[in-house]
């Protein structure tokens, strides 16, 4: 479990911090498997683990997990030996709590001893139990231009399930936009209206492992009618599907089960499905059938309303200015914008003092100044182009002369030491270029700094004015 966390967290965390942070942690389960223990070499990096990462370790351990969710600990020392024990409090206080850091409880499959994936309601006559995470509803959803689409489609998913057009209901976008939460706030509104409906929400990496585990305990059939017996079906991160042939194959058939049937099915993936790679051509098409809105990165105001709204809800008096230099600054997604405001508000708690800039720039100082290096490749060219006087298209287009040949390795070169991306994708942006062409430069400029200190000074200039 804790490894496929790991990769989970690998491909969502920039590299330098998940090497710094995670990487090194060491785990150990209790026999019973009841609690987890996440060791950390020191007492810096248990605080930092815990306040930075944990909550998402705690849910994505949580959507990955059969079974009730083992108790986390995060501790000084190594998975022999134990040094000091530090009780982990959950984000106590921290707004949007209930909303990140509850896992979905109770689980909908229960795993018994001898570890068959059963369906935990099968046949029972109790009303049925949702792990929807009840924090996530449309009243603690902030609209705003980015999202208006997607939370009136879910709206209208609510107020009538399973009806023509607005089945299956897809939500798409990148990380921490609100995918998860909408979806969720569809759940929490069904059953508001009927508390009888039975709303199962999963991970599709759990469907994954349920199903493989079902096919080996041979309690496919159970599985399949199981799914097949719900109202509404959600299930998250469909791009997890890509390359799984028989899960797809299943869920495929699941999938057509509950459409004709008149059941709601809610996706969500993190792109649009036609660009993932490794989905069936059927899936795709099947998932447009109903109803798919994007997700947008929000806007400034809506930035603001998310911190205002968060703030609120942790009780936490956010003056409009800071609530403004906290947007203006973390622009990426709503995750990281909670993440800086609890921040924020664990800072306020510790010190006692006043919410005003001066705390704020004092609680994000590392955040912000990771912010402010944040270089991205169009700055390098605009850069490197303004140096060179020559245009940004120059760097962009097929020439080969020297006059521009030579800016647009420098540029490549920077973008590579500069900024996170790949070489394919600094290929991408460089009009269409291969990775080895990218490679190719690097290397070059690499050799042509050692040989030729002009350029070695034209270098060390851009790498200044780009950094500073
Ligand atoms: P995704 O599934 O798209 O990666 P999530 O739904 O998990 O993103 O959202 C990440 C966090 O941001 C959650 O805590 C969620 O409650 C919060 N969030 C996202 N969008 C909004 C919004 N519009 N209003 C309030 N909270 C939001
Ligand atoms: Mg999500």
């Amino acid at each position: 479990l804790w490894h496929r966390c790991l990769t989970r967290l690998e491909d969502e965390l920039p590299s330098q911090q998940f090497n710094m942070w995670i990487r090194p942690l060491q785990v150990a389960a209790s026999a019973d498997g009841a609690e987890l223990t996440l060791f950390a070499p020191n007492r810096f990096v248990v605080d930092w683990v815990r306040d930075k990462y944990l909550e998402r370790i705690s849910e994505v351990l949580s959507e990955l997990q059969t079974g009730p969710l083992p108790q986390l600990r995060l501790e000084v020392g190594s998975s022999r030996s134990r040094t000091t024990v530090v009780p982990l409090r959950p984000a106590e206080a921290t707004p949007g709590a209930a909303a990140t850091a509850t896992p979905p409880s109770p689980q909908p499959m229960a795993q018994d001893s001898d570890s068959r994936a059963v369906p935990a309601d099968l046949g029972g006559a109790r009303k049925h139990r949702s792990n929807l995470n009840t924090g996530f509803t449309f009243s603690t959803f902030v609209e705003g231009k980015s999202n208006r689409m997607a939370a009136a489609a879910a709206q209208q998913v609510a107020e009538n399930p399973a009806s023509h057009g607005y089945n299956p209901l897809l939500l798409y976008g990148g990380v921490g936009l609100g995918k998860t939460h909408l979806m969720h706030a569809v759940g929490n509104e069904l059953l508001r209206r009927n508390p009888n409906a039975k709303v199962v929400y999963l991970h599709s990496e759990r469907f994954v492992a349920d199903m493989i585990s079902a096919l080996r305990n041979k309690t496919i059939n159970e599985f399949k009618r199981f799914y097949r017996s719900v109202d509404a079906l959600l299930i998250d991160d469909i791009q997890f599907f890509a390359g799984k042939e028989q899960s797809q194959e299943e869920f495929f058939h699941t999938f057509n089960a509950l459409l004709e049937n008149g059941q709601q099915i809610i996706l969500t993936c993190d792109k649009f499905p036609k660009e993932v790679d490794g989905l069936e051509e059927r899936l795709k098409s099947r998932f447009g059938w109903g109803l798919s809105q994007p997700m947008e990165p929000p806007e400034l105001e809506t930035r603001v309303a998310i911190l205002k709204k968060k703030a609120e809800e942790a009780r936490v008096d956010l003056p409009n200015d800071a609530a403004f230099f906290i947007a203006q600054r973390i622009r990426s997604n709503v995750r990281e914008l909670e993440g800086a405001l609890r921040r924020v508000i664990a800072h306020v708690r510790f010190t006692g003092a006043q919410i005003d800039i001066g705390l704020i720039k004092e609680a994000l100082k590392d955040l912000i100044a990771l912010q402010a290096r944040q270089i991205s490749i169009d700055n390098i060219q605009r850069i490197v182009a303004e140096y060179y006087k020559i245009k940004i298209t120059d760097l962009l287009s097929p020439r080969r002369t020297r006059s521009v040949a030579r800016p647009r390795q420098i540029s490549m070169a920077l973008a590579k030491e500069l900024t996170s991306h790949s070489l394919p994708e600094i290929g991408e942006n460089f009009g269409g270029r291969d990775h080895t062409t990218v490679l190719h430069a690097c290397r070059k400029v690499k050799e042509l700094r050692e040989s030729n200190p002009e350029i070695e000074e034209d270098y060390q200039n851009l790498l200044r004015t780009l950094t500073s």
